[in-house]
């Protein structure tokens, strides 16, 4: 997976920032061990280690005047320490600290680390809100012992608060910090241009880095803060800005025009007319076929918009202008269904399709390549196997990703590498908030489906805790004696493939015994292929009546007559995937129901995010507030996500500086591509030091 950090090299290599932190005088290998484990590794990184907070001063309030609901910061020695025994068997940490004018409480809860942490004597700085409980006392607050020895503590009327790791002080931490700051500010060199500072009113980087630790007030310091987050944003979107300028102006060397001869005896072959949704978004895939430069497109559209067909038209566009085209899919289960749905009413309108994955048997797989090699397969369906190893294409003229992140830009450079350049069409059924699309797939054009064909019904859903399982149950008897059919759903447990098969085997044993009269089914990713063929297939015609499943099922499978989806743990999924999930029903006529199942006992933060999605049915604000709980990573369900390793700013909280960045980033390489200019020699060089050394970042359409 493609490592997004910005190199540290400063492209000289012996520029004195690339110091060693160990050798900055005061820090020596112990210090230097602890220092690494927040990231620091040179002089460079600790001048930009921001603090997590600033403590001000100005604000310190006398303990006399602490009141209830205050959000305080108060500072004293510790008296007297404690640990009470709880009821659910934890410990609760207490002290007790005075100032000169009185002295007050404070307790933490679920902190075992600061048991051994305090000693009477110590001199403590507290922060945080103040709760009424036999007089006052403070629960839970941020604190920061201060060292009696630090020469440094009475300077200045905010105290930066930097990450705190065992082994290392703050006033250690600051130390080392002023010591960097004193020998080496001024080598550093400036990294926005004087277009951007004077533009965005932003002070030099010096000033900059030297308020991120001294600032006059906490504001001052949030500002410099701001200012580099804004910086590391521009970079990276200065990145997908080259990207996209040198991806869209790849030639392909043919504009693939629609000319109706395929197209038309498609559209005419369905029982539907497109939605002004689909239509809009045909155009623009249109449109950027039509050009000789390449299509670089991200479909994003809900679960049922009606995106599939869409991909379908535009590979028919492929094949009119004699060339072929290859839909990707991210599991076989998906492959084989995307080539059993569309390849009988393909080949009725003249066109030959294969289905190519990693299990086609090796006999039958070198009679698919040598067709697809020689042109005689007009589109072939399958996994990523399609385009990777020997297949070779005689004529490629487009590639369709369906229903997976960062498949695009990966396969694209695979492709790349075998001298083929097509059009390119990724499409996703998980919607993505905008901050997330704008990074990670920032280099494509964006179209958005979002208008659901008509007579869709939503989707009833339920929240309902374990001991209404004899209820639940009861409704699924009275739905498959209808003829319907259900999934089950559990959960990836811990990420271990082993426990999760286990998870689902054992509610497909309860199931066997609830239901006795009703055959169940078994759906894990680690059936062999046939077995798993076979389990969709006696699903699929209706022979099994419910589908105990792990997430293999999430995307893309379509069973319009299973009308429930039952989801196990539902706590245990984001909100996005459970969407992915829901969205497995509802393809048919008939009414359908999603039941959630969640343990008894709960947390109540659990219990609002589960109500929220069981009254909202937008995926795109399901994927908000998956962003807003969970963050960027959680939300696309993997640690291999592709975003960038952000330092200093965050996606979420700095969504503003994000577009902001992102203008100004596509701004300035439109008005100068190749930052050639005087005025970017700043931005430019800048590039390179972040950059260096990946250049394929820039290079890969
Ligand atoms: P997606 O891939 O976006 O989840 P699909 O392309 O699988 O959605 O479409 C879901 C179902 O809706 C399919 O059965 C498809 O044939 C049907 N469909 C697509 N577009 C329309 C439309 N405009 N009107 C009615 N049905 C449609
Ligand atoms: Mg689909």
């Amino acid at each position: 997976m493609t490592n997004w950090t910005p190199k540290a090299a400063d492209g000289r290599r012996d520029s004195p920032l690339e110091t060693p932190i160990q050798y900055l005088k005061g820090v020596g290998p112990k210090r230097a061990f602890y220092l690494n484990r927040l990231g620091v590794e040179t002089v460079r990184d600790l001048m930009f280690l921001v603090p997590r907070r600033y403590l001000d001063r100005t604000r310190l309030y006398e303990i006399k005047e602490v009141r209830p609901g205050d959000d305080v910061s108060i500072w004293g020695k510790v008296i007297a320490t404690g640990l009470v025994p709880t009821r659910n068997r934890g410990e609760l940490v207490s002290l007790r600290v005075q100032d000169q004018s009185s002295t007050v409480e404070a307790v933490w809860f679920h902190r075992p680390d600061l048991k051994y942490k305090f000693k009477a004597g110590q001199e403590i700085i507290l922060s945080g809100q103040v709760s009424a409980y036999r007089g006052v006392r403070l629960v839970n607050p941020q604190f920061q012992l201060i060292d009696p020895e630090d020469e440094f503590r009475f300077t200045g009327a905010v105290i930066p608060v930097y990450p705190l790791t065992e082994g290392l002080g703050l006033w250690e931490i600051r130390n080392c910090v002023r010591t960097a700051l004193d020998k080496y500010l001024q080598a550093l060199p400036e990294t926005l241009s004087p277009d951007l500072l004077s533009k965005f009113g932003y002070p030099g980087i010096r000033a900059t880095v030297a308020a991120l630790h001294s600032p006059a007030t906490v504001e001052a310091g949030l500002d410099a803060r701001r200012r580099l987050a804004f910086e590391e944003f521009f970079y990276f979107e200065l990145v997908m800005a080259l990207r996209k300028l040198h991806g869209t102006h790849l030639k392909k060397g043919a504009s693939l025009v629609e000319n109706g001869s395929l197209a038309g005896k498609f559209l005419s072959q369905l029982s539907f007319k497109y939605t002004a949704a689909q239509e809009r978004v045909m155009q623009e895939i249109k449109r950027d076929m039509a050009l000789e430069t390449c299509m670089n497109r991200l479909l994003q559209g809900d679960v049922g918009s009606g995106k599939t067909v869409l991909a379908i038209h535009a590979m028919l566009i492929a094949v009119e202008n004699g060339f072929q085209a290859a839909m990707m899919a991210p599991t076989e289960i998906l492959a084989e269904q995307h080539h059993r749905v569309w390849a009988q009413c393909l080949a009725d309108i003249g066109v030959e399709c294969a289905l190519l994955t990693g299990s086609v048997k090796a006999k039958p797989k070198r009679a698919i390549m040598e067709a697809t090699a020689s042109g005689t397969y007009n589109i072939v369906f399958g996994t990523h196997a399609l385009i990777e190893g020997d297949v070779k294409f005689a004529r490629l003229g487009l590639v369709v990703v369906d229903e997976q992140h960062r498949f695009g830009v990966m396969q694209r450079a695979a492709l790349l590498n075998k001298g083929i350049n097509p059009d390119f069409l990724v499409m996703t059924a998980t919607p993505i908030p905008r901050t997330i699309t704008l990074t990670l797939y920032g280099d494509l054009d964006v179209s958005v489906l979002n208008e659901k064909p008509p007579g869709r019904q939503r989707i009833q859903t339920y929240l309902r805790t374990d001991n209404k399982r004899p209820a639940i149950y009861d409704f699924l008897k009275q739905k498959i004696g209808e003829g319907q059919q259900v999934f089950v759903v559990c959960p990836l447990i811990d990420e271990s493939e082993k426990l999760d098969i286990a998870a689902a085997t054992k509610t497909f044993e309860e199931m066997r015994q609830v239901f006795p009269g009703i055959t169940v089914g078994l759906l894990h990713g680690r059936l062999k292929n046939d077995e798993r063929i076979r389990v969709m297939e006696e699903f699929r015609a209706g022979r099994i009546g419910i589908l105990v499943s792990t997430t293999v099922i999430e995307v893309g499978v379509d069973i319009p007559n299973a009308t429930v989806m039952v989801i196990e743990h539902p706590e245990r999924f984001g909100l996005a995937q459970l969407h992915q999930l829901r969205g497995r029903v509802g393809r048919g006529a008939d009414v359908s129901y999603c039941i959630l199942i969640m343990p008894f006992i709960h947390a109540p933060e659990i219990v609002e995010r589960l109500r929220f999605f069981e009254q909202t049915d937008d995926g795109f604000a399901l994927a908000e507030k998956d962003l807003e709980i969970r963050g960027p990573g959680e939300v696309l369900g993997t640690r291999q996500h592709g975003l960038p390793d952000l330092k200093i700013a965050d996606l979420q909280e700095d969504r503003e500086l994000l577009f902001k960045a992102r203008d100004e980033a596509f701004d300035t390489i439109r008005a100068d591509p190749t930052l050639a200019r005087p005025g970017n020699r700043v931005v430019r060089a800048t590039l390179e030091k972040r950059y260096g050394g990946r250049e394929d970042l820039l290079r890969v359409g």
